[in-house]
């Protein structure tokens, strides 16, 4: 499922072989604030505009991820409409707003992907085992066809283990935001961990400049 309202370029760049690289990033948790549900004990995803809150530095970390010529693309799973916790519409003005706040700062995602299916949806249209949902890497690939990405040069910035595991079966570099939901399982190790996404884009760039200095 496809969000392009707050595309920075019109157009995607075309072009034969995958020559961009990208920093795919999970939304909540990296982005955004994930919100705590007194009543189910859990953290969830904002589910109202009041809800969103962008997270320290998080524009901050992006613009540094535009300087070093990657894209910034965000790949998510959004269960909560199929889940019936928020409507379609919600889910496009916390879209609107993430880029709104965003904009406000001076920059801009490249695009924006979501999944919106839940293989126990209570909303059947969207009750499907599909191949987008993460741990799967079906949003990555999508997003790496669109926009000619070189997967092995990219990166999957996310804070739970799904979000590795997709990064992984994608054949991305992974890196993990601590955070509640961040319990590392086997075979899902990033790696690197960080604290929030502006490090992360602190260790790509460290990365960069070791890759620049040796090969
Ligand atoms: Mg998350
Ligand atoms: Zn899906």
């Amino acid at each position: 499922m496809l969000h392009s309202v707050c595309a920075r370029r019109s157009s995607p760049l075309k072009r034969r072989t995958p020559t961009n690289r990208a920093v795919f990033l999970d939304r909540d948790g990296v982005i955004n604030a994930l919100v705590y549900r007194k009543e189910e004990g859990m953290y969830d995803s904002p589910y109202s505009t009041e809800e969103f809150l962008l997270l320290p530095r998080a524009a901050e970390a992006i613009t540094r991820i535009h300087r070093m010529d990657m894209l910034a693309i965000v790949v998510s799973n959004q269960p909560g409409v199929a889940k019936g916790k928020c409507e379609a519409s919600m889910l496009d003005a916390i879209t609107g707003r993430m880029c709104e706040e965003l904009r406000d700062l001076g920059v801009a995602l490249d695009d924006v992907f979501y999944c919106l299916h839940h293989p126990e949806a209570t909303v059947l249209a969207l009750r499907v085992n599909c191949d987008c949902r993460k741990p799967k890497p079906g949003l990555i690939l999508q997003a790496a066809r669109k926009h000619s990405i070189d997967l092995a040069n990219s990166y999957m910035v996310g804070d739970t283990s799904r979000d590795i595991q997709a990064g992984i079966a994608a054949g991305c570099r992974t890196i993990m935001v601590e955070g509640p939901n961040g319990s590392i399982l086997p075979g899902a190790e990033p790696l690197f961990q960080v604290r929030s996404l502006y490090e992360a884009a602190e260790k790509i760039w460290e990365q960069g400049r070791l890759s620049c200095k040796y090969s």
